[in-house]
């Protein structure tokens, strides 16, 4: 790898501080530098191809290089390059894309609120059910509940929500009133004897004894990802979600499903909501929304939480939050795009097909020595690797196995993600069988690297 001080990688050491990467270890190591993608693959600058076995960041559903998605940013950037929706303006594209979120998403929401990214957008989650419990004369139901290990973002209040060390450590996070429980993953959290639905039972009793010892009218929301995803793949145990839901409906408590990941097809159907059961009060989308072709993230509320809000905003004047780019012609016209993309490809259907032949292709390597887990739903999956599979005995350090797996993907073109020792899969929804063979033949070379590397 060239570290030439005028080459690009020479240029990119000396002048980015990578998100999630050690910036240390980065001006050795410098960048892989990705010039163009087609299709599940990408190719860096000295041609070498990979499979995008992450689809970029959980997002990119419909591959790489989608020539309508690049014709609907044009002709929209010729049409109207940008406009804002501030003081009463708006775009035909945005009014578009929000009745068709509102139209395709669970019964009980009915309007939408744009932002840029997911961060922003659990911001705005924050910054509402504070704004409509005081709308509502509630000032101190200001709390919000969510988990160990579930990713909502980096900001100041989705970084709070986030339950993620490496995301809190030294950012003088998380902020005061968020609160977290037990992170559903039964694998690690469950006892010995313990029913997957009795493990669900204990949880939703955690949480239930937390809004009790805290007071039910300080809480505003519980947040969660219908599966886990970032903090490590984890699909909930059976019932879970029904468990956590009554709570929330017994005490007042607004659901919020951050959809982010899951939205769109990711679990085989529409929303990870319409997989698990879950009936939200707000749901949170971006991703696979624009198949991440342009910066996008929305939040659903329900009628009752849009009332009180409007009311306020008639009190005090405006609602008085809205970011330049919230509704931006260009990112609208590429979800429509995008979503019709999906919905003429069958692209739901294909993640339910091309899923169950990808859980299967994980679950053989339950047996190999280094794999403690298989776990996932639909199109995004996970192998846990540990030093000792009967006491599921996690490397020491955290993270070695994973680092050299994820690294000797990248030598045998594969993407993957290592979080710690779990390695995941989240690939594009276009993925064919024979892509999925592949993809999974390049992980068993690794697999087999990383299994010598160890001995
Ligand atoms: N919520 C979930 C479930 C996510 O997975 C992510 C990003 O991975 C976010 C929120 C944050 O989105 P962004 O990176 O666009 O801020």
């Amino acid at each position: 790898m060239s570290q030439i001080p005028n080459s690009l990688h020479g240029q990119d050491i000396a002048n980015i501080l990578h998100p999630y990467t050690n910036a240390v270890r980065h001006q050795e190591v410098g960048p892989i530098v990705i010039e163009r993608g087609e299709g599940i693959r990408v190719y860096d600058d000295t041609g070498k191809d990979y499979i995008e076995a992450m689809a970029g960041l959980w997002s990119v559903a419909v591959g790489f290089s989608e020539p309508r998605l690049v014709e609907a940013a044009t002709r929209q950037l010729n049409a109207l390059p940008y406009y804002h929706t501030f003081t009463h303006k708006s775009n035909e594209p945005s009014i578009r894309l929000a009745e068709r979120l509102v139209a395709m998403s669970p019964a009980r929401l009915s309007k939408v609120f744009f932002t840029n990214s997911g961060s922003e957008a659990n911001d705005t989650v924050v910054k509402l059910l504070w704004y409509y419990n005081n709308a509502m004369g509630r000032p101190e139901r200001k709390k919000i509940i969510s988990r160990r290990r579930a990713y909502h973002g980096i900001t100041v209040a989705s970084g709070s929500l986030t339950g993620l060390p490496v995301n809190q450590q030294d950012f003088d996070l998380p902020i005061a009133g968020v609160r977290h429980l037990t992170c559903p993953h039964f694998y690690r959290e469950g006892r010995e004897g313990e029913t997957e639905e009795a493990f669900a039972k204990r949880l939703a009793d955690e949480f239930e004894a937390l809004v009790l010892a805290e007071g039910p009218e300080t809480i505003a929301g519980f947040i969660g990802e219908p599966l886990m995803a970032a903090g490590g793949v984890v699909p909930p145990p059976a019932t879970y979600w029904q468990k956590m839901q009554a709570v929330c409906r017994k005490y007042g408590i607004m659901l919020v499903a951050d959809e982010v990941i899951t939205g769109f097809g990711r679990l085989g159907r529409t929303f990870g909501s319409d997989y698990y059961g879950i009936d939200p009060d707000i749901m949170v989308v971006s991703k696979q929304l624009t198949s991440s072709y342009q910066p996008l993230a929305a939040v659903l509320i329900s009628d009752e939480l849009f009332e009180g809000v409007a009311a306020n905003s008639a009190r005090i004047g405006m609602f008085g939050h809205g970011f330049t780019t919230s509704g931006h012609p260009v990112a609208t016209a590429v979800a429509l795009a995008n979503l019709d993309i999906i919905e003429e490809r069958g692209l739901v259907a294909n993640a339910a097909a091309m899923g169950e032949i990808l859980q299967k292709g994980l679950a053989s390597y339950a047996d190999h020595p280094l794999v403690g887990e298989v776990r996932g739903a639909g199109l995004i999956g996970a192998i846990e690797l540990v030093s000792d599979k009967a006491g599921k005995t996690p490397f020491d350090p955290v993270g070695k196995a994973g680092r050299y797996l994820f690294e000797r993907g990248h030598e045998h073109g594969l993407i993957i993600r290592a979080i710690g020792d779990t390695i995941a899969f989240c690939p594009p929804l276009i993925i064919t069988q024979s892509d999925v063979a592949d993809m999974l033949a390049r992980f068993g070379r690794a697999l087999d690297d990383t299994a010598t590397y160890l001995r």
